[in-house]
């Protein structure tokens, strides 16, 4: 049984059979991704689950990361940082070392896939080193709504070389390039570790590993050590909110290879929360655990202050948590105001407070909200949605 039937038992036969008619075409294609980084951050975790079904639809798929060093991603993250709206300018020695990485990476693998899908602004410049012959697409995870236009200028000419650009939301969309934009929202797996019911049991197993009590509340924020995660805004929110009801806050996080600034950060939450008993922070990558608090806590908090997609908000409404969330990028489309979630401005943490304190004290809204979550990323945000879109991007790429 190919990877994709198993999927039937979530969302029925008859999307699994579109999902290979469409495909049907694109059988034998070699299709390539490019990243950089196999572990941390949103874009591992979809390329994990996205090629073995591509695979199982008959395109040979291939994933390959960049190879960078600290400075390299030193200086990616800052274009990561310049894309969302706060960078700092590209000096020539920095330009260089991003164009000699590129370089090297596309000497040291075969590119002759005939679609290339390459993600983010890392691997953005490797079109520029090779003598393309069939389509190459740039995926963009981030918010490129509002981007520093001097960084954002040098990539662009990188970008505007590709035969398409997807991004995650309407509004990332930009007038200033001119090759064809397809909007693409990720999706999360309901059949990876992260995201399978466990039972209650285990669940109290994996949160007492890690000294987690369920004796109050619990609300949680699951994320990169990113600035764009506002954790400190989250200690914030999570004070106010523990003045009116005693509660507790987990702050997971886990690092990713490509982002080198996830340490200071780690260490500057840690500094802020010190003295704070009911507050834990833990830096760890463990499937279980993220399940566990995703399923077990009262509340998610998602307070980022931009946000491409943020798949930590599909993960816990799958599992029937309610998310407060910051009205940035994908953030929108997977809460529904007053239905699955709260929307809060992400620079007011009283409105974030209150929010979470009325779910907290409403045992009954938060079990209704639950249940309309799950059902929203059911019919919206499932890996099978996902592909399909996907299969429909790369057939119109390459005709
Ligand atoms: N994640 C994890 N452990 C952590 C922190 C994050 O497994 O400690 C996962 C999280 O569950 C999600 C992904 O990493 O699947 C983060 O994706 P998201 O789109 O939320 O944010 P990104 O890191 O891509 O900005």
């Amino acid at each position: 049984m190919g990877k994709l039937n198993q999927y039937k038992k979530i969302v029925g036969s008859s999307v699994i059979e579109k999902i290979r008619k469409e495909a049907e075409p694109l059988k034998g294609k070699r299709l390539l991704h490019i990243n950089s980084t196999k572990t941390g951050g949103g874009v591992a975790v979809l390329l994990d689950t996205l090629k073995p079904l591509f695979n199982d639809l008959g395109l040979k798929t291939e994933w390959k990361v960049i190879q960078g060093n600290k400075p390299f991603f030193t200086v990616t993250k800052n274009f990561h940082n310049a894309i969302q709206g706060k960078g700092n300018p590209l000096s020539e020695k920095e330009r260089d070392l991003y164009l000699k990485v590129n370089e090297k990476f596309t000497k040291s693998v075969k590119i002759n896939h005939d679609c290339v899908i390459n993600h983010d602004p890392q691997p953005a410049a490797s079109i520029s080193f090779v003598k393309k012959k069939h389509p190459w697409i740039w995926r963009c995870h981030i918010d490129l709504s509002h981007p520093d236009m001097r960084i954002w200028s040098f990539l662009r000419q990188y970008v505007s070389m590709h035969d398409a650009m997807v991004v995650s939301d309407n509004d990332f969309k930009r007038d200033d390039v001119k090759i064809p934009q397809h909007i693409i929202m990720p999706s999360i797996n309901p059949l990876e570790e992260k995201n399978i019911p466990m039972s209650e049991s285990s669940m109290r197993r994996v949160l007492s590993k890690y000294g987690i009590d369920l004796d109050k509340p619990v609300i949680t924020q699951i994320s990169r050590f990113d600035k764009w995660k506002d954790p400190t805004g989250v200690i914030e929110v999570f004070k106010k909110v523990n003045n009116y009801l005693e509660c507790k806050l987990v702050l997971l996080g886990s690092a990713a290879t490509d982002d080198p600034e996830g340490v200071e950060i780690y260490k500057n939450v840690m500094k802020y929360s010190k003295g704070e008993k009911d507050i834990m922070i833990i830096n760890k990558e463990d499937n279980k655990l993220v399940n566990a608090l995703q399923t077990m806590s009262h509340v998610v908090l998602q307070k980022s202050t931009k946000e491409g997609f943020g798949l930590t908000v599909s993960e816990a409404l799958w599992k029937g948590t309610p998310v407060v969330g910051s009205r940035v990028g994908g953030i929108r489309s997977q809460i529904i105001d007053g239905k699955t979630g709260y929307l809060v401005d992400p620079l007011d943490y009283n409105e974030c407070a209150k929010k979470t304190i009325e779910l907290l004290t409403n045992d009954k809204l938060r079990e209704d909200m639950g249940k309309y979550g799950k059902e929203h990323v059911k019919n919206n945000f499932l890996t099978t949605r996902h592909l399909l879109d996907w299969v429909m991007a790369i057939k119109s790429v390459m005709n």
